[in-house]
């Protein structure tokens, strides 16, 4: 490898940790944490809306810039660990794909992964490649979205690393935590259970639809919010917290791929089967008017549309008014959507008759 060549990464791995930069170093840290520390989370924010420093902070005894980071654990929880890749022409398309929304985007994804087991997430690492000559502000606008969806959940980065490539993947790495026993698996639905979605699954392969044919004037169109689903997800960190903290899930899983292939996973890790009903299921406006304008039964986008990261849970029927209180106090719609059953994975249209899906949703492979 040229000099020059590792003299530019490591250019950009200092510019990381310098965006990234403890807000206290220089600061005496005590090694034992407080109770409101060991949460995580936003309590950090101070009541003036002024950010505070995110308590994971306060648990960084050394971030980017040695060999690892070191970090202080947390009594009474188990540590939860996942990572993703995101890869050019797999999982976006530079043209369409703004690079501050792909940062928050890279970050997001795991985040959401983390809220499907009831968890908080601590800290995040990143390795990034791209290829030689790309434009800088590219890169910038990518640490720019990791900076930002970092500050709004208050997850701080602990580690680094670039390379070159002949294209753009970012793999992001979150840690976070829950109280131990609180982890809610997708193993523990039961013949009988609810099923619920967070959210209007869909809007995301919608909105990829939309961004395919028109490039960034979907960001302009009346379809906007769903390209902006699909470029900039929310993880549903508060609802996956809210629902391992009050008992309400039994088993969930995060919609990565599909509402139906993600049910598929979640039935067969707990050995049962599932009933879905479109009757009812909750699907957006921009879904509706494009299904309407187009002729395309909105079904298939709505159960084998991927990338929703929309959390797919399932509750004891005697919970279900308790899940609708929940989704009142965070303003965020949980939808029933069909039942746990024995065995087998039927769709009911809304007309009650059977559905065939062509495709259950995104296989990777
Ligand atoms: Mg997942």
């Amino acid at each position: 490898m040229k000099k020059t060549k590792v003299e530019n990464e490591d250019a950009f791995v200092k510019e990381l940790a310098k965006r990234f930069a403890s807000p206290l170093e220089g600061r005496q840290t005590s090694n034992r944490l407080t109770k409101k520390q060991g949460r995580g989370g936003r309590e950090g924010r101070a009541a003036s809306g002024v950010p505070a420093v995110a308590p994971a902070w306060r648990r960084v005894i050394k971030s980017i810039g040695d060999d690892t980071s070191v970090t202080l654990p947390s009594p009474g929880s188990v540590l939860l660990t996942t990572t993703d890749t995101l890869v050019e022409s797999t999982h976006f398309e530079r043209p369409y794909t703004p690079a501050r929304l792909l940062g928050r985007k890279a970050l997001s994804v795991s985040l959401s992964d983390i809220a499907a087991m009831g968890g908080a997430p601590l800290f995040f690492l990143v390795s990034i490649t791209f290829p030689a000559g790309i434009d800088k502000k590219y890169i910038d606008g990518i640490y720019d979205g990791f900076k930002s969806c970092s500050d709004e959940f208050g997850v701080p980065l602990i580690g680094g690393n670039t390379a070159r490539a002949p294209i753009v993947t970012i793999s992001t790495t979150v840690l976070g935590e829950v109280k131990r026993g609180r982890e809610v698996l997708r193993s523990g639905a039961r013949p009988g259970d609810i099923i619920f979605v967070t959210g209007t699954p869909g809007d995301s392969a919608l909105g990829l639809k939309v961004l395919q044919n028109h490039g960034l004037k979907a960001l302009k169109g009346r379809f906007k919010r769903a390209a902006l689903r699909h470029l900039d997800p929310a993880p549903r960190l508060s609802a996956g917290q809210e629902l391992s903290r009050l008992k309400l899930a039994t088993s969930m899983i995060d919609v990565s791929d599909g509402v139906a292939l993600d049910l598929k996973r979640l039935t067969q890790a707990s050995g049962a089967g599932a009933e879905i009903c479109l009757s009812g299921f909750p699907i957006s406006k921009e879904l509706k008017l494009f299904s309407e304008t187009t002729g395309t039964p909105w079904g298939e986008l709505a159960l084998s549309g991927g990338e929703d990261y929309e959390l797919l849970f399932t509750a004891r029927p005697k919970d279900e008014k308790k899940v609708a209180a929940l989704s009142r106090s965070l303003g965020l719609k949980m939808t029933r959507i069909g039942r746990i059953t024995e065995t087998g994975l039927n769709v009911i249209g809304a007309d009650g008759r059977p559905v065939k899906l062509k495709r259950l949703g995104f296989e990777h492979f």
